[in-house]
């Protein structure tokens, strides 16, 4: 139905090109000898790239050879680079088709960074061991990660992209693509991490643009198993080859995380509205909500086996962004998502000044879904992010053998958060997604998200999801979701949210 997006196959050839390029921090030893890993290199990710002519060949070809030599390089003496490649990272986002002015932001980030100069002899980051590599203060740079049950040579490594700041501050961390068919999100870390200043960062940002490379090879949600890698966290090492893919991500990663934005979209032909999603009795989970200006919020506390209970479970404050749908690129989706983090990178004081997002708190909802009564062609009457009122028609669901239609209308006065794109459905399909404004006192009050390492309480979600036979695939429909007709109120809606998310 949908034509593969245009920007698949330039996406395609840089991350083939990131893969070559960050082969080289596959670094074998682990097991460093006296605790010391190599240095990554600083390849300045913020570094103006005319994207046209680096995605051949240029770089790795330069980068390589460097890139052989795990001795410290250059973190002093590239400082002064990076200063210049800054105003023009700017300009490297004009040419995309981004809306925001990112230009405009850069600018101010550098602004307001002046005066922060001084302190920052005072403070110094520590350098960032992820991955068998131990990255600068102050540098940018990319590793790899790979599942350690493949089998050699077979599995691809995944690319990860570090920028660890100039000053100390907790490490954030972008995640993408857990379901291999949701483009919205891997552009999404790119725009972040590519126009990072490493000089201007306190903490790290940590990206991951995809993390089920073997879905996204396939264009499909799932691993190759057929498995939902986001049912598997924080996974096992002796489960399913899920689980251990999910176990070598969730502790050679996401262990290092302060915080996880995790990025999804909608599932099945549906598309989201831009939205977080989080557990909001957890006062850090709120706090990273704060940052989005008047973006929905939706609280939930998420599917069992998802990377967002698993890290919140291990203490690791966490939310889901959606945004859109799945296989298709959206420019409103990605420019909000940016906009969304850059903010948050502000809430969180990584960086001095990025342009705040509005003052408007943002809103929080519960939510419920409405389903077709009958199977055949659903078509919409509503937009996503209307309001609604009880008795409001959504849509209807056509037969198109018998013609018999049946309309969808609200049960609840809400907002469209998230819906079905015109299709064939099945009874049962969940079609519109309603958003129910939660009430004040069931937000918890926000707390800071702090560089501490976080309390080390993982729970083992793992052999509940783990090897059963709806285990695979089928997970995200609607299965999970509540009842139709029972209103969402309580303030412990309980999984209701993740059939169509993670
Ligand atoms: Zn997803």
């Amino acid at each position: 139905m949908f034509q593969r997006p245009p920007l698949r196959r330039p996406l395609l050839c840089s991350v083939l090109l990131l893969m070559s390029v960050s082969t080289f921090a596959l670094t074998e030893q682990e097991d460093d000898p006296e605790g010391r890993v190599p240095q990554a290199e600083n390849i300045e990710l913020d570094r103006p790239i005319d994207e046209e002519v680096v995605i051949p060949a240029p770089q790795p070809e330069t980068k390589q050879p460097e890139s052989k030599q795990p001795e410290p390089e250059l973190p002093e003496s590239e400082q002064p680079e990076t200063q210049a490649p800054e105003t023009a990272a700017g300009s490297d986002e004009a040419q995309s088709p981004a809306r925001e002015k990112s230009g405009e932001d850069k600018a101010a980030a550098g602004d307001t960074a002046v005066p922060e100069e001084q302190p920052v002899a005072e403070e110094v980051a520590k350098p960032l061991r992820l991955l068998g590599s131990e990255v600068p203060p102050a540098t940018s740079t990319r590793l790899a990660w790979s599942p350690s049950q493949h089998f050699e040579g077979v599995y691809s490594a995944t690319p990860v992209l570090v920028v660890n700041g100039a000053k100390p501050g907790p490490s954030l961390c972008l995640t993408a693509a857990i379901h291999g068919d949701e483009l919205n999100g891997i552009e999404t870390v790119r725009r972040v991490m590519y126009n990072l200043d490493p000089a201007n960062l306190s903490g790290a940002v940590i990206g991951v643009p995809i993390v089920n490379l073997q879905g996204f090879h396939r264009g499909s949600r799932y691993l190759t198993d057929r498995r939902d890698l986001n049912r598997h966290f924080p996974g096992d090492p002796n489960g399913s080859s899920a689980s251990r893919i999910a176990h070598s991500f969730f502790h050679e990663v996401i262990v290092h995380c302060n915080a996880v934005v995790d990025l999804h979209t909608g599932s099945f032909y549906r598309t989201n509205l831009p939205q977080l999603r989080g557990d909001l009795t957890n006062p850090k989970v709120v706090k990273m909500t704060k940052g989005f200006g008047s973006t929905v919020v939706l609280h939930s506390d998420g599917a069992k086996g998802t990377l967002r209970r698993a890290a919140v479970n291990a203490g690791i404050p966490t939310v889901t962004l959606e945004a859109g749908a799945p296989m298709v690129l959206d420019e409103v989706s990605v420019s909000h998502s940016v906009k969304g983090i850059r903010t948050l990178l502000n809430q969180l004081a990584m960086v001095s000044k990025f342009r705040l997002w509005g003052d408007p708190e943002p809103v929080y909802y519960n939510s419920t879904w409405q389903r077709a009564t009958t199977g055949g062609i659903i078509f919409s009457e509503v937009k996503l992010g209307e309001s609604v009122r009880k008795g409001d028609l959504l849509g209807t669901v056509t037969n198109p053998i018998t013609n018999v239609r049946k309309e969808i209308r609200s049960e609840y006065n809400g907002r469209v958060l998230g819906m079905a794109m015109n299709q064939v459905v099945q009874p049962g399909f969940a079609a519109y997604h309603i958003g129910i404004q939660a009430p004040q006192e069931q937000i918890s009050p926000p707390e800071e998200v702090t560089a501490e390492s976080p309390p080390a309480k993982e729970e083992k979600t793992e052999g509940a999801t783990e090897d059963t036979a709806e285990g695979a695939a089928t997970t995200d429909e609607p299965a999970s979701e509540k009842p139709a007709g029972e209103p969402v109120e309580r303030s412990q809606e309980p999984e209701t949210v993740e059939s169509d998310e993670d």
